[in-house]
């Protein structure tokens, strides 16, 4: 009877042994000093040592050496504190000195009288990842300064092109004025091209300047009724509206956690081009929006020319236009300016629409808190 306990006994220490040998996590045990007293295969492979190099040694000595310090007096510490020990990232130095990122995980080792005798510790080494991350972070913070320079040079662009522009339109107007006749009718044809070009070129220009003030003069974010916006954004289109007998149907609209001058704005660039996209008949327009687990789903439906789905994307780069300015005026950045407002609130654009059937253009609000229906 004893001697098959025993061997159960044995059987399962071997099993237990094997489990900790094999096991895919690095493992050793310390002492209450510090002193490594069982480190397994996976531990030794990973720092390149052997058991026999280990056992006997302060386990802070396979530390950077910034941190050996340190590190004793945090096993110290940590040894007799009361609380569970959380988890924690430590850096090991391999044998080749290539320094390794670990996933610390302790627990103390009692004895039968529930004495501290030791820490028993599991790491995942995370090096990879923590590379991986860096380098993302890396971009992001890259990306993020060189979209801010590219924003502030667009803004300080715009901004300090607009006065000597403004002094060729107003002289080249001043010519057209006093001049017109005068020189024959070539000069009048030129002093013509010069004033629409002029003219044009200060509209770009005023448009630029509104792109890239959604970013860098933008308003803060707030709890923001987007009936009141879809108000604002029709009673600057009062005149439009009433001109092409524009027929504007709308479902309930909630309260977003926005910046509500840019709401405002989006939703009357999109119905601005409802109404300026029209196809013969006075334009019918929907403006509806739609609760989603994460998100506030807005969408503006017409009845107008429509798009082939093949410019679905390029709509929404800056200038890009489908039309010349005969037929359809504008300077092709009232979409980037939606596209850029919908980015800020955490969501997206887009449209459904194929040509002669109307457009609907979608776009979507994160949800924050204390939006409501
Ligand atoms: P703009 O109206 O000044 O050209 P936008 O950026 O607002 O600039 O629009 C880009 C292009 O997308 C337009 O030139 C037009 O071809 C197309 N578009 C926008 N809205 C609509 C719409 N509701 N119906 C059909 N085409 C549209």
């Amino acid at each position: 009877m004893v001697a098959e306990c025993s061997t159960e006994e044995s059987e399962a220490a071997q099993q237990y042994q094997r489990l900790f040998e094999e096991a895919p996590v690095a493992y050793h045990e310390i002492d209450t000093d510090g002193t490594v007293i069982r480190v397994n295969h996976t531990e030794c492979d990973l720092l390149g040592f052997t058991a026999a190099e280990m056992i006997g040694q302060p386990i802070w000595k396979f530390l950077v050496a910034d941190d050996q310090t340190a590190s004793r007096q945090r096993i110290a510490r940590k040894m007799w504190a009361p609380e569970p020990i959380p988890p924690s990232e430590r850096e090991f130095v391999r044998r080749d000195g290539v320094v390794l990122t670990l996933e610390v995980y302790e627990n103390r080792i009692l004895d039968h009288a529930a004495r501290v005798v030791g820490i028993r510790t599991t790491m995942l080494d995370i090096t990879q990842r923590k590379h991986s991350e860096e380098a993302l972070a890396q971009r992001t913070a890259e990306l993020m300064r060189s979209n801010a320079e590219l924003e502030q040079f667009a803004y300080v662009a715009s901004h300090d092109l607009q006065e000597p522009l403004r002094m060729v339109s107003s002289y080249t107007q001043l010519l057209a004025r006093r001049y017109q006749g005068t020189l024959g009718s070539d000069a009048d044809e030129f002093i013509a091209f010069a004033v629409d070009g002029a003219k044009r070129m200060q509209a770009l220009i005023n448009d630029l300047l509104v792109y890239s003030r959604v970013g860098t003069h933008a308003g803060k974010f707030q709890a923001a009724s987007s009936e009141r916006a879809l108000g604002s954004a029709l009673a600057n289109l009062r005149a439009a509206i009433e001109e092409s007998g524009a027929v504007i149907h709308r479902g309930p609209l909630p309260v977003v956690f926005a910046d509500p001058l840019q709401l405002s704005q989006l939703l009357q660039n999109l119905i601005g081009n409802a109404i300026k996209y029209r196809d013969g008949a006075p334009p019918e327009i929907n403006v509806a929006c739609e609760d989603a687990p994460r998100e506030w789903r807005f969408s503006v439906r017409d009845n107008g020319i429509g798009i082939d789905p093949k410019y679905a994307v390029r709509i929404f780069q800056v200038f890009q236009r489908l039309h010349n300015k005969k037929d359809y005026p504008g300077t092709g950045i009232g979409l980037a300016i939606c596209k850029k407002i919908a980015e800020r609130h955490g969501g997206r654009i887009w449209v459904e629409s194929l040509p002669g059937q109307g457009a609907t253009f979608c776009f979507t609000i994160r949800k924050g808190e204390g939006d409501s229906k």
